[in-house]
């Protein structure tokens, strides 16, 4: 993709703090990271979303986060590491080329997720499971 800047720092147009490349992933330092030493793997091929990358891509883009990962606890004193992809805008992404986030992190380091916890009514689960089951399509050609 021509205009995608991830797509350039893959072919070198653009500089990035690479840590790992392998035939099929990149992985660079995030230049505004939430922790120092924060990390981005993402697939050579340009892909939006998460939902079209070929299984063997994305298993590998998993596996690096996590070595990368350890590599941070070893590395650089963390204590843990958050795995975060945002698939679509709504959902807080913002380069629309995949990618994994690595986060490192320490309990005390003041970063909090803003998770919340809603319920479910009588049935709903159920309902929604049924749903979700009836349109699941496993061969990753729909997004
Ligand atoms: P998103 O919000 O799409 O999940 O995350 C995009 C991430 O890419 C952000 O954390 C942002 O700091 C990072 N980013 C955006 N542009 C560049 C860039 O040119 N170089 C690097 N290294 N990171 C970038
Ligand atoms: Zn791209």
């Amino acid at each position: 993709m021509a205009e995608c800047i991830f797509c350039k720092i893959v072919a070198g147009e653009i500089p990035a703090v690479k840590v790992y490349e392998d035939e099929l992933v990149f992985a660079f330092l995030d230049i505004g990271p939430i922790n120092p030493g924060h990390v981005l793997v993402i697939p050579k091929e340009h892909h939006e979303s998460s939902a079209t990358i070929p299984e063997a891509t994305a298993g590998r883009m998993f596996r690096v986060g996590a070595r990368i990962g350890t590599a941070l606890r070893r590395a650089l004193d963390y204590e843990a590491f958050n795995l975060h992809l945002a698939d679509g805008t709504a959902a807080g992404q913002v380069v629309m080329h995949a990618h994994l986030h690595v986060v490192p992190r320490g309990v005390e380091d003041g970063f909090h997720w803003n998770w919340r916890q809603l319920r479910y009514a009588d049935g709903e689960c159920a309902e929604i499971a049924k749903k979700i089951i009836a349109r699941l399509d496993m061969t990753g050609k729909s997004r």
